[in-house]
C-alpha cells in the first residue's frame, strides 16, 4: 500500500496534478485500445473470421469435379498421351494425385499442362473462385475468404475471365429483328499504381452524365439483344460513335435485319448497312410514347425495354466491385454475357474459364 502511494506521489511530481494523470493514463489506455484494436482487425484480413464456406467442402469431391472438367475424355499422360499405364508417383497433396507413365516415365498429376498447373491450391479453392467469378464476387472478398493475396487473386481471376473473353460467341445473332443501344460505365485505372498527383487513379463519382468514352473513364458498353431469342452480344468500345456502332451491328446482325435503336445519332448510318432496316424510339418523351407505330397498323413495335433490363442487370453485377479497372472492363462484361446467354452455369462455361476452348465434341 505504502508503495503504491509512493509511485503515485513520483507520478504526481513528474507529471502533474491527479487530474492530468488521469487524463494521460485515459490517453494511454485509449491509445493502446485503439493500437489492439487495429492489430486485431488486421489479422482478421489474415487468418479469416468470415463464416468460409471451405472449411464445409470435400476436397475430393471438389477434385474429382475439375478433373471431369479439365480432362473430359478421362486423364492421359501429357506426353505420350497414354491413359492405361499410370502408375501413382506420389500421393502427398492428395487428392491431386502424382502419376508416372509407364509408357514413357513422365511424371504428371491432374493440374500439368492445364491453367492450375503451379496454382498450389486446393482443389475447393479453385472451386470457391470460379463460383465467385461467376457470381460477381468481388476480389478482396473472396481473398478474405480463401485466407490468400489479394493482388495473386485478381492476377488469377484476370487469366481466368480472359478466356471467358477470348472464347466469346461472337457469331450473328439469327434474329430478323434486334435492339441495340448503349451504356456508359464508370470505369477507371483501379489496381494500377499512380505516382503523378496529375494523372489521378480513378475519379470517384465521375461526375460526366451521357455520352462517356474510354478516355474518359466512361466507356461505353454497347449491347445488342435478338428480340426473338433473347440471345445477347455485348462489347465495350472506345466512343459511341457512328463507325464503332456500325462495326458492332455488322459484327452481331445477319443483312436485313431490323435493327431498333434510340435516337442517338451514331446509330445513323445503321440502316444504310446490308440491307438493314434501322428504327428510333425517341426517349425523350414520357415513358409511354417510347414504343412508336412505325409502320402505321397501330401496334406501337419498336422499343427497347429488353435492353433497359439488360443494363439493369450489367449494373447489377457491375455494383459489388465498387468500379473496375477500364482495361479489364470487357473481360466482367464477357461473363456478363455468357451467363446471361447461358442461362445456367454449365459446365461448358466452367471449362471455358479453366482455358479449355467451347464447342469441343467430347462424347467418342
Ligand atoms: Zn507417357
Amino acid at each position: 500500500m505504502r508503495e503504491i502511494y509512493e509511485t503515485r506521489f513520483l507520478l504526481r511530481k513528474r507529471v502533474g496534478s491527479w487530474v492530468e494523470i488521469g487524463a494521460l493514463l485515459r490517453l494511454v489506455n485509449t491509445r493502446e485500445a485503439r493500437v489492439v484494436e487495429r492489430e486485431s482487425l488486421r489479422s482478421k484480413e489474415v487468418s479469416t473470421t468470415d463464416f468460409s464456406l471451405l472449411d464445409y467442402m470435400d476436397e475430393q469431391v471438389c477434385y474429382d469435379k475439375l478433373l471431369a472438367l479439365l480432362h473430359p475424355n478421362g486423364l492421359a499422360c501429357p506426353n505420350c498421351r497414354g491413359k492405361h499405364r499410370l502408375g501413382i508417383h506420389r500421393r502427398y497433396r492428395s487428392p491431386v494425385v502424382d502419376y508416372q507413365c509407364a509408357t514413357c516415365g513422365r511424371v504428371f498429376n491432374a493440374w500439368t499442362t492445364t491453367i492450375l498447373e503451379g496454382v498450389h491450391r486446393r482443389p475447393s479453392q479453385i472451386i470457391l473462385i470460379l463460383r465467385g467469378i461467376v457470381h460477381a464476387e468481388p476480389t478482396a472478398r473472396m481473398a478474405r475468404e480463401l485466407g490468400c493475396s489479394r493482388r495473386w487473386l485478381l492476377a488469377f481471376r484476370h487469366r481466368l475471365q480472359e478466356f471467358a473473353q477470348r472464347y466469346l460467341d461472337r457469331n450473328p445473332l439469327g434474329d430478323a429483328v434486334v435492339e441495340s443501344d448503349e451504356m456508359y460505365q464508370n470505369a477507371g485505372e483501379k489496381g494500377i499504381p499512380h505516382k503523378d498527383p496529375e494523372d489521378p487513379p480513378r475519379r470517384r463519382a465521375n461526375s460526366r452524365r451521357g455520352h462517356g468514352t474510354f478516355a474518359n473513364d466512361r466507356p461505353p458498353i454497347v449491347g445488342v439483344v435478338g428480340r426473338e431469342s433473347g440471345e445477347i452480344r455485348l462489347d465495350v468500345v472506345e466512343t459511341a460513335s457512328g463507325d464503332e456502332l456500325e462495326a458492332v451491328i455488322d459484327d452481331t446482325c445477319l443483312e436485313g435485319t431490323v435493327v431498333n435503336t434510340d435516337e442517338w445519332n451514331g446509330y445513323n448510318g445503321v440502316g444504310k448497312r446490308h440491307g438493314r432496316i434501322h428504327r428510333t424510339v425517341d426517349h425523350s418523351g414520357p415513358k409511354w410514347t417510347w414504343a412508336i407505330d412505325a409502320d402505321g397498323d397501330g401496334v406501337r413495335e419498336v422499343h427497347c425495354n429488353t435492353l433497359e433490363g439488360l443494363w439493369g442487370a450489367v449494373r447489377t453485377f457491375l455494383r459489388p466491385f465498387q468500379g473496375v479497372s477500364k482495361w479489364y472492363l470487357a473481360q466482367y462484361v464477357a461473363v456478363i454475357q455468357w451467363c446471361r446467354n447461358l442461362k445456367a452455369v454449365s459446365d461448358e462455361f466452367l471449362r471455358v474459364l479453366l482455358g479449355i476452348p467451347p464447342s469441343t465434341n467430347f462424347d467418342p
